[in-house]
C-alpha cells in the first residue's frame, strides 16, 4: 500500500474534517482516518451551535485568524450550498473591568472592529430576554454569531470526498512512525498500514494517546442544555436574539444562542466550570442537580429560561494551561503536523485550522501567526 497517499490526517472532527477539505482541495491525495462515524457526539465538535465572534477577549492576536476563518465559513458553504454560519449578532456582558468586557473591547479597538457598547438598560431594551444588573455593561458586535458543528463537519467531509479524499470512518490509527528523515510516515489501525510522506494529527480530547510527544492537556466535562422558555420562544429567534457570553459578578462566565428549530428550545451553558475527565472516563449522564443548577443561574439574568430543560448532553473541552491552542510542526517531526485547538473556545477557528494545518504539512511553514500556539511554551 505504499505511496498511494501524499498525507494521512488523524481525526476527523471539527479540524481534521476541515484538514482533509484543504488538503484535498490543493490536489493532494489524502487519506483521513476516524475512530467514529461521520460528525458523531462523542467528541467536542457537536451539539447544533458554536458561538463565532470577532472582538475577542482571550487576545488580540486572534483576530486575524477569525478574520480568515470567516472567509472560509463563506467559501465551504458555497462550495457545497449549505447555510453553515448564522450572524445573530452578540454581546459580551460582565461588570465594566471584566475580562469578558475589558478584553473584548481592547480586541475590537486593537483590530477597528466595529462594535457598540451598550448599558443595561439599552440591553434588557433591545433584548428582553436578558435581565443583566444595573452595572452590567455589553460589547454588542453586530458580525457575530454561531456556526453549526455537525453539518460544517459533514460538509468539510463531503467536499473532502468530492475532491478525491479517501476517507474511513470506524477505523482508529492505533499508532504512528515518522521517519528521521522527514520524508515518510506509517500509520497502523487494526485493517492494515499506511504510508504517506506527511500526517496531520487532528485528535480532540485523545491527544495524549496519539500526539507521541508530552504536553500538559486536561479534559474537561462540559453540559449542553436547551430550555424551553416561558413565555414562548419568539423572543429569542435569531433574527432578534443573539449569541451571548456572560461573565457574571461572581466572574462564572455562562453562554447561550437564539433558537434554531423551534421544538429544540433555547441552548445555555456553563464556560468551564465542568470536572477532569478523559474521553473514556467522562460520565455522559447529566445529573438533575446538574440541571437545578443552571436554572438557578439562570433565575435572575435570563428569568424565562428558568423552565423545563427539554434536553441535556455532554461535550468535551481539552485545555492546555494558558487556555490557547497548541497549533504546530511536531516538535521531533518536520512531516508532522499537530492541532489541538479547543480549550473551549475552538470550533470558529475550524475552517482556518484547516488552511494552517494543510500549509504547515506542504509548505512546513504558514503565513498566519502561530506564536501564541506553540507546544515549546510547555516545554521547559
Ligand atoms: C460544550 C462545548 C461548547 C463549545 N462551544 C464553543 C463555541 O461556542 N465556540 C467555539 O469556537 N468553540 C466552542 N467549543 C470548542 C470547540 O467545539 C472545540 O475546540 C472543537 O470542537 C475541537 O475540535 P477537534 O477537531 O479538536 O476535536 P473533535 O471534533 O472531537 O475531533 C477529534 C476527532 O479525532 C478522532 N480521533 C481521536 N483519536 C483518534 C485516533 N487514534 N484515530 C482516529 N480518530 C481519532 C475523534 O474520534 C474525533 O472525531 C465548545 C466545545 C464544547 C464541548
Amino acid at each position: 500500500m505504499s505511496n498511494t497517499f501524499d498525507v494521512i490526517v488523524i481525526g476527523l472532527g471539527g479540524m481534521g474534517s476541515a484538514t482533509a477539505y484543504q488538503l484535498a482541495r490543493r490536489g493532494k491525495r489524502v487519506l483521513g482516518l476516524e475512530q467514529y462515524t461521520p460528525a458523531h457526539n462523542l467528541g467536542s465538535s457537536h451539539g447544533k451551535s458554536r458561538i463565532i465572534r470577532q472582538a475577542y477577549f482571550e487576545h488580540p492576536a486572534y483576530v486575524p485568524l477569525l478574520l480568515r476563518a470567516y472567509e472560509l465559513w463563506q467559501q465551504i458553504e458555497q462550495e457545497t450550498g449549505k447555510n453553515l454560519l448564522t450572524l445573530s449578532g452578540g454581546l459580551m456582558l460582565g461588570l465594566p473591568d471584566s475580562q469578558t468586557v475589558a478584553g473584548s473591547l481592547l480586541s475590537a479597538k486593537e483590530h477597528g472592529l466595529e462594535h457598540e457598547m451598550l448599558d443595561a438598560r439599552e440591553i434588557k431594551r433591545r433584548f428582553p430576554p436578558l435581565q443583566p444588573s444595573n452595572d452590567t455593561i455589553a460589547l454588542y458586535e453586530k458580525k457575530a454569531g454561531f456556526v453549526h458543528p455537525e453539518n460544517s463537519v459533514s460538509a468539510h467531509l463531503q467536499r473532502a470526498t468530492e475532491l478525491g479524499a479517501t476517507l474511513h470512518f470506524e477505523e482508529p490509527a492505533l499508532s504512528w512512525e515518522a521517519s528521521l528523515s522527514g520524508d515518510r510516515v506509517r500509520v497502523t489501525t487494526a485493517q492494515g498500514c499506511y504510508e504517506a510522506e506527511k500526517l496531520a494529527i487532528a485528535p480532540g480530547a485523545w491527544a495524549s494517546d496519539i500526539f507521541n510527544f508530552d504536553l500538559p492537556l486536561t479534559v474537561e466535562r462540559q453540559v449542553m442544555y436547551w430550555f424551553d422558555p416561558v413565555g414562548g420562544i419568539e423572543p429569542f429567534l435569531s433574527d432578534r436574539f443573539p449569541i451571548y457570553i456572560w461573565e457574571a459578578e461572581d466572574e462564572v462566565k455562562f453562554y447561550g444562542f437564539p433558537a434554531q428549530e423551534r421544538q429544540d428550545g433555547v441552548k445555555v451553558a456553563f464556560f468551564y466550570k465542568g470536572v477532569a475527565c478523559t474521553a473514556e472516563t467522562i460520565d455522559r449522564t447529566v445529573q438533575v442537580e446538574e440541571i437545578q443548577q443552571m436554572r438557578q443561574y439562570l433565575a435572575q439574568r435570563i428569568p424565562t429560561l428558568n423552565s423545563d430543560c427539554l434536553q441535556a448532553s455532554t461535550c468535551l473541552y481539552t485545555n492546555t494551561p494558558d487556555f490557547h491552542f497548541v497549533i504546530a510542526p511536531h516538535p521531533q517531526y518536520e512531516q508532522v503536523a499537530i492541532a489541538s485547538p479547543c480549550s473551549g473556545h475552538g470550533y470558529k477557528f475550524a475552517s482556518v485550522v484547516g488552511e494552517i494545518m494543510a500549509d504547515l504539512v506542504i509548505d512546513g511553514k504558514t503565513r498566519h501567526p502561530l506564536d501564541l500556539f506553540a507546544p515549546t511554551r510547555f516545554l521547559g
